[in-house]
């Protein structure tokens, strides 16, 4: 009798912002065990060359605004649902938490559409190890009750009457990916008729060695950072509990020259340990 192969499966695994330390006893069980990791860009290189088993296959799919050699979202889902087919235990190593901005359902919707099983293993996302390593506590009471993680990279995702109701809430307001549009949703807010004294954080590279971050207003944001060129990645912070920063920060930085802690998508497997495999799968109709 033919022996049936065995079944593949992939877990979705959460990486953490950036300090290798912040990653769950369960991911790293996971990486021990994979046998191909498809890694995003906004993760740690040590979490690849610590934890990730030597035979395992690991395959770049990393995304950046912008930039050329992005890897299309429909390579990344038919590489897993290739390799899963293939009977592998397959690990989507994603930053921060799996599910925060991340193109998790893409991803989801082929396994499920190909019957391929999974798991999904959470994660600290930017914006809570943003708050912890500046001293932003998010919710602090008398300064905010809730908490929103947005983005504005797309402009049509935030509707006029959505904007009015931002320039007008106590709540602290967490933007991802917006850095490069900051000029632009700073203009949105004070058109909206934010107060003019509202607190705005950039975080830089948060709990990484080279996290900076920057405090202002939002209406003397034109004057005390306009034209800045922050490095990626960067979380934009609104709100009053920003003023905690002052008093509460803790974190030791390197304050020299800015430096890249994530490879920038040009190379991004430099920091890989020698002897791991990086096996370029070839996709059916590429
Ligand atoms: N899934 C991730 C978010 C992916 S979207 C998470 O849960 O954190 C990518 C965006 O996340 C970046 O544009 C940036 O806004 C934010 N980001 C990720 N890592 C960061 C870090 N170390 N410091 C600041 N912002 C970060």
């Amino acid at each position: 009798m033919k022996t049936q192969q065995k079944k593949g499966k992939v877990i979705f695994v959460a990486a953490g912002p950036g300090d290798p330390d912040l990653i769950t006893l369960k991911a790293v069980s996971w990486l021990q065990k994979a046998e191909a990791v498809l890694v995003d860009r906004l993760v740690s290189p040590e979490i690849v060359s610590r934890h990730v088993n030597p035979e395992a296959a690991i395959i770049p799919v990393g995304k950046q605004a912008g930039k050329d050699g992005s890897t299309p979202q429909t390579d990344i889902n038919a590489l897993l649902v290739q390799l899963a087919k293939d009977g592998k235990l397959v690990v989507r190593l994603k930053g921060g938490d799996v599910s925060i901005f991340s193109n998790i359902l893409d991803e989801l919707q082929s396994l499920s559409d190909n019957q391929i099983e999974f798991e999904i293993v959470p994660g600290v996302t930017a914006a809570l190890g943003a708050a912890a390593f500046a001293g932003i506590p998010l919710t602090a009471r008398g300064y905010s009750t809730a908490v929103r993680f947005l983005t504005y990279y797309k402009s049509e995702t935030i509707s006029e009457a959505y904007w009015k109701e931002l320039a007008g809430t106590e709540d602290t307001l967490v933007f991802y990916m917006s850095i490069q549009h900051l000029d632009e949703l700073m203009n949105r807010f004070v058109e909206a008729g934010m107060t003019v004294d509202k607190p705005l954080a950039l975080v830089e590279q948060a709990t990484t060695p080279y996290q900076k971050v920057y405090t202002t207003t939002c209406f003397n944001y034109a004057n005390d950072l306009k034209g800045r060129n922050f490095l990626s990645p960067a979380l934009v912070i609104v709100g009053k509990v920003v003023e905690l920063h002052q008093h509460f920060k803790w974190m030791q930085t390197k304050q020299e020259e800015s430096t890249y802690y994530f490879e920038p998508l040009t190379d991004p497997v430099k920091d890989l340990a020698d002897d791991q495999k990086i096996i370029n799968y070839h996709v059916a109709g590429n």
